[in-house]
């Protein structure tokens, strides 16, 4: 079912984010890191398997591969080992030890602090590198997980399918502000109660605004 954006409910976008902020003032990134090294292993272990599965193995990653030289001139067929319980382990493998190269020859060591330079690194698209720049470089950016895109179609935030594209909706219905908490907080909501095929409407904090709980009810 498409949602078409509702103008006067998009006009309230800063007011709905607002009470969902409210609402979960613990949300924060749930993947476990200490650095952008750190940060961005963990997000390319991510894709596809739990966040729990991830901390548990890179809890002891960590510890075996403290610099980023460490990843780029490890054997592949023993990182691959290593990770192999989060699932497209040979691919994810692949990725983190070439990541790990190009910071090595290209950028000092360091995990670039821009979306330009981050986006060439193997495994590393436009919703990751957002994530890395808003929890690592204190650069306010809206990485669009699926729980995002799903919540903000549903809120009526945006009526785009492309990631890319609602991410440019979010930033012009959400004050740049609050940029930093957009991430953290719709995918908490979507993990707890606005999941993708039985949303909790009835206990959710902003039932009455919400573009497809109107159409649903046919309010
Ligand atoms: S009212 Fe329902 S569909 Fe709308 S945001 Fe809340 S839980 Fe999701």
């Amino acid at each position: 079912m498409i949602f078409k954006r509702d103008r006067r409910l998009t006009s309230q976008a800063g007011e709905i984010f607002d009470i969902l902020d409210d609402h979960y003032p613990e949300a924060a990134i749930a993947l476990n890191f200490e650095s952008p090294l750190q940060l961005l292993v963990a997000i390319i272990l991510a894709a596809q398997c739990t966040d729990e599965r991830v901390n548990s193995v890179t809890e002891g990653l960590f510890r075996k591969y403290p610099t980023v030289k460490d990843y780029a001139g490890v054997k592949l067929q023993e990182l691959e080992e290593d990770i192999r319980s989060t699932g497209f382990y040979r691919n994810k493998a692949k990725s983190i030890k070439n990541a790990a190269a190009l910071i090595v020859d290209e950028f000092n060591d360091k995990v670039p602090d821009n979306l330009d330079d981050l986006v060439k690194l193997p495994g590393i698209g436009r919703k990751s590198a957002n994530i890395i720049l808003n929890e690592c470089f204190d650069t306010p950016a809206i990485g669009v997980d699926t729980h995002v895109l799903r919540l903000s179609r549903r809120l009526g935030f945006s009526d785009e399918k492309n990631p890319d594209k609602v991410e440019k909706d979010l930033c012009a219905v959400i004050p740049s502000e609050k940029w930093h908490r957009v991430t953290r907080v719709l995918t908490l909501h979507g993990k707890t109660l606005c999941s993708a095929r039985k949303p909790l409407c009835g206990q959710c904090p902003v039932e009455k605004l919400c573009a497809w709980r109107k159409t649903e009810s046919g309010s």
